[in-house]
């Protein structure tokens, strides 16, 4: 963090050192034909691309070659490249030395890939909360309830992780990607310990919003996407202890991972090889490295205000419209980030996200999100299947790019709406 940046002042955007997104001036059609620039306010979706990865993606198009196998000189180059990104993710996260850095396609892939490789019989502790990416992986699995409070949820893993013999992993989010609320990773973590297990933590939506530090954290292993991080698709990460992914079968089977074959095939013991069978994408761990190291150049500090002064914004403007309703598991006043997800009385989500986009040139999100269980819960545990417009919700998300327009111009439209 650079302390310059905290003396920027907040309501000056374009003074900012903040990076740009591609895309800023993108303008979409509204009904009548008219253009408006877009208001993306689904970056819990996807994120926009910095400015800063798309020189990074640049930079490594002309030595562009085979990774880990090549003598040449573009090769070389390449495989520096792809190993400098793994570097930069670990110092990203704050990772131990001796942990293990894979690169996955996403945080689906990664949490796929960590169930593939825990010891055998191993009960994994999930709350109902989950996104399913960290919700489904799991063999054997005991699900507990949205807790009431953040204390609960830690008496409810304690619980719980006592009652369990055997090797045991706690899985949760650090960020809800329906409510954008942070849970308690922390003591979570240190329960998790307490009872023997360890502790999978689901960053995909706080690492664009918030600094993450493993380490300090006592986390166990870290899965987020680049794609949620202003970088292009088809880069994630898994990070974390390297015994149990040394140990797994490996995730790919073929090329790479393996170090010689004869009858059968001797497979490598180092986690990284083991996992990242065939040739890597290595543009997208490129780039996700860029993002990293964009964010942390920016200073989180500023980019925390700023991200604070919109949502409070959203979440004051939303609160005076009458029939608009915020989810929330733990109330008004407990921290998040981004993200806020509403219901409107008397329209169905879908209704919302489509008069938005084709009345107002509004991005957002409706339905439940990869969040079934959860959004459930928070619609008063209304049933219904996937498709039920009753069981869904609209999302708005920000990030770097909103700007208080963007904000203001969702306010209006569902002032109008309402
Ligand atoms: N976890 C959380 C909290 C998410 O919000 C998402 C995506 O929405 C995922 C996991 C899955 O990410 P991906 O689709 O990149 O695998």
């Amino acid at each position: 963090f650079n302390s310059a940046d905290a003396r920027t002042p907040a309501e000056t955007p374009q003074e900012r050192p903040i990076p740009a997104v591609l895309g800023a001036d993108l303008e979409v059609p509204v009904k009548g034909g008219r253009l408006v620039p877009y208001a993306n306010l689904d970056y819990a979706a996807s994120a926009p691309c910095l400015e800063p990865v798309n020189a990074a993606v640049a930079a490594a198009l002309p030595a562009y070659s085979s990774v880990h196998r090549g003598a040449g000189y573009a090769s070389q180059l390449t495989t520096a490249r792809y190993e400098q990104a793994r570097h930069t993710v670990r110092a990203f996260v704050g990772a131990r030395p001796d942990d293990a850095v894979i690169f996955t396609r996403n945080t689906t892939d990664a949490t796929n890939l960590l169930s593939r490789c825990l010891p055998a019989g191993t009960t994994t502790v999930v709350f109902d909360t989950e996104h399913h990416a960290s919700l489904l992986p799991w063999e054997r699995s005991v699900r507990l309830a949205p807790p009431a409070f953040p204390g609960a949820a830690v008496r409810a893993a304690d619980e719980a992780l006592a009652g369990i013999d055997g090797p045991k992993l706690l899985v949760v989010t650090a960020a809800s990607n329906v409510t954008g609320e942070l849970w308690p990773i922390a003591a979570l973590a240190h329960i998790a310990h307490r009872h023997g297990a360890r502790i999978l933590v689901d960053a995909a939506q706080l690492v664009p919003h918030r600094r993450l530090n493993l380490t300090a954290l006592g986390l166990d292993y870290v899965a987020f996407s680049g794609h949620k991080l202003y970088a292009p698709f088809g880069a994630g990460v898994l990070v974390g202890r390297g015994d149990w992914l040394a140990d797994g079968e490996p995730y790919l089977k073929g090329g790479g991972a393996v170090r010689s074959v004869g009858d059968t095939a001797e497979w490598h013991d180092d986690p990284e090889p083991r996992h990242e069978a065939g040739t890597p994408n290595v543009l997208g761990a490129i780039a996700l490295a860029a993002a990293c190291d964009a964010l942390n150049a920016t200073g989180w500090t500023a980019l925390v205000r700023e991200e604070e002064r919109l949502i409070a914004r959203l979440r004051s403007g939303l609160a005076s419209i009458e029939g608009v309703r915020e989810l929330s598991l733990w109330g008004n006043d407990h921290p998040r980030v981004g993200i806020v997800s509403f219901t409107v009385d008397g329209h169905s989500a879908r209704e919302v996200a489509e008069i938005l986009s084709s009345e107002y040139g509004i991005g957002v999100r409706d339905g439940k999100f990869c969040a079934h269980p959860f959004v459930r819960h928070l619609l008063d545990g209304a049933e219904g299947g996937c498709d039920d417009p009753a069981v869904s919700a609209i999302r708005a998300s920000i990030g770097i790019g909103t700007t208080q327009e963007h904000v203001d111009r969702l306010i209006e439209a569902l002032r109008d709406l309402s």
